[in-house]
């Protein structure tokens, strides 16, 4: 039961999702691509303001943190330095009855149990079924390469083999040097980058969740060593206040402390910022201290110094680092699951009730759908409207208001149905305000302005409008 509500919830965004224009199949027209999306033109700008509220408050509110964009194709070594090549998969099961292949630590998770770990090899515990067929006839853990592979060059051969980047990380660790001789930085400082990111995933779930094709922003903090974990919880702090900054109430998110036994040798914490998904309480970000791990390897791969040096104790060493790392179309995802309500409204007047999703509105009450983004990440940030289309002082005064509006927010015009329709063609899409212009409008100068959580509406200045605006959007 809880299970078809949560797929119901999944299953209701996904429909708005694609007849509004946030987020398409790859390739659909030739029946898609599985692990792969597209996003529309509401998607797009929803994932831009994502990406910007990110770089805006990580790299440009801290002088010391600058930022990068490295190559997706990089030397193949770098990859062997960070132990990717040969280290990068996961174990997988197959069901020996109808085909599906699973991930099996999340085959395991969804059945209550852990995955059994000894010694780097895996084992599934007793009575795991195939959650399609029931079959517990499955074949032994194995492992996958996530890596994408192809070929540089005219010539498919070994020695031209290169790979599609499984994280940005490595591109900030190669660079390292470069950034540390021109940024004129001292530690701690940061480098950031924003990048797509290619994982062969076993198995593709959960809407765009868990894709093979996904965009990353990923700071790595560079630190003297034996400040790690004081660094680690500044992060974590600073990076749940970010969450809640784009609209993510704090009782959605949580943290995951990774247990000293999970943790990779070279680690000392992981913590991992996850959020109340439909379909359960999933990571969206990690947020590692990695010590200087990465910056060794590469300064033994690459035989060239990852050095600092730090001229007031006059002593050379490799920095360590904490590594916040996020993804950005699993913000995207969660932004879209916690601003998505079906409300039902009183037709007589009278509190609204938040309505159970994809059920019908009880007799005597309507049901909005609506979009409660935070007016930092809505793609569209006002709506105007003209309150009839064939009255051309009224469209002229519209496209008046509109282009000015236009010169500040991304706005939409709409000029079609009755005005309630219009409200109603907004919400959806989650635009938090709608400027409405009447034949009061052309004598004192006002518009109606309508909020979309409380749907009230209020009588404004059109001198006013760009202030109160940056105001309410601010
Ligand atoms: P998971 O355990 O869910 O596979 P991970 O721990 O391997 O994730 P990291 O390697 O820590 O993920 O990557 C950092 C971030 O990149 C993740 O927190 C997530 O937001 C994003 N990410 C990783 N893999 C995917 C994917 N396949 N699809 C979408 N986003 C992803």
């Amino acid at each position: 039961m809880a299970k078809q509500k949560k797929n119901r919830t999944l299953d209701a965004l996904a429909s708005l999702c694609k007849r509004r224009g946030f987020i398409f199949q790859s390739s659909e027209i030739y029946g898609g691509i599985n692990g792969f999306w597209d996003y529309g033109p509401l998607g797009v700008e929803l994932k831009r303001n994502i990406k910007e509220a990110w770089w805006k408050d990580v790299v440009q509110a801290n002088e010391n943190i600058v930022g990068l964009d490295c190559s997706i194709i990089m030397h193949p070594r770098v990859w062997e330095a960070s132990g990717h090549v040969g280290g990068f998969s996961d174990p997988m099961v197959d069901c020996r009855a109808c085909k599906k292949r699973y991930k099996a630590d999340n085959l395991c998770e969804d059945q209550g149990t852990e995955l059994i770990e000894a010694d780097g090899t895996f084992e599934l515990p007793e009575g795991i079924k195939c959650t399609a067929c029931g079959s517990n006839d499955l074949t032994e853990p194995r492992s996958f390469d996530l890596m994408f592979k192809t070929f540089v060059g005219p010539v498919e051969e070994d020695s031209a083999t290169a790979y599609l980047r499984p994280e940005t990380a490595q591109g900030i660790f190669a660079q390292f040097s470069n950034v540390l001789s021109t940024a004129r930085q001292k530690l701690p400082f940061g480098i950031a980058q924003i990048g797509k990111a290619f994982r062969n995933e076993i198995n593709p779930r959960n809407y765009t969740f868990r894709s093979r094709e996904f965009e990353q922003m990923e700071l790595e903090f560079f630190i003297e060593p034996g400040t790690d974990a004081e660094w680690h919880a500044h992060w974590i702090t600073e990076r749940l206040k970010w969450y809640e900054s784009i609209g993510l109430p704090a009782e959605s998110l949580h943290q995951d402390i990774h247990p000293e036994h999970k943790l990779a040798h070279y680690a000392s914490a992981c913590t991992d910022i996850a959020y109340d998904f439909p379909f359960g309480v999933q990571e969206l970000e990690g947020i590692a201290a990695r010590g200087n791990f990465d910056l060794s390897r590469h300064a033994e791969f690459s035989g060239k110094s990852m050095d600092y040096f730090d001229q007031e104790a006059n002593k050379r060493f490799i920095p360590h680092v904490v590594e916040p790392s996020a993804g950005v179309d699993r913000i995207a995802l969660a932004v879209l699951c916690n601003a998505y309500r079906e409300e039902w409204i009183p037709k007589g007047g009278g509190e609204v009730i938040q309505g159970e999703i994809g059920k019908r509105a009880p007799e005597g009450y309507e049901m909005r759908t609506v979009m409660r983004f935070a007016p930092r990440v809505a793609p569209i940030k006002v709506a105007v409207f003209p309150l009839l289309k064939n009255k051309p002082e009224l469209v002229n005064k519209a496209r008046e208001v509109f282009d000015s509006l236009q010169r500040c927010w991304p706005c939409a015009y709409d000029q079609v149905g009755a005005i309630g329709r219009r409200y109603r063609r907004q919400d959806e899409v989650g635009t938090p305000f709608c400027v409405t212009i009447d034949f009061d409008s052309l004598e004192d100068e006002c518009v109606t302005l309508r909020h979309r959580d409380s749907m009230t509406q209020e009588r404004i200045a059109i001198s006013d409008l760009i202030a109160t605006l940056h105001g309410q959007l601010a």
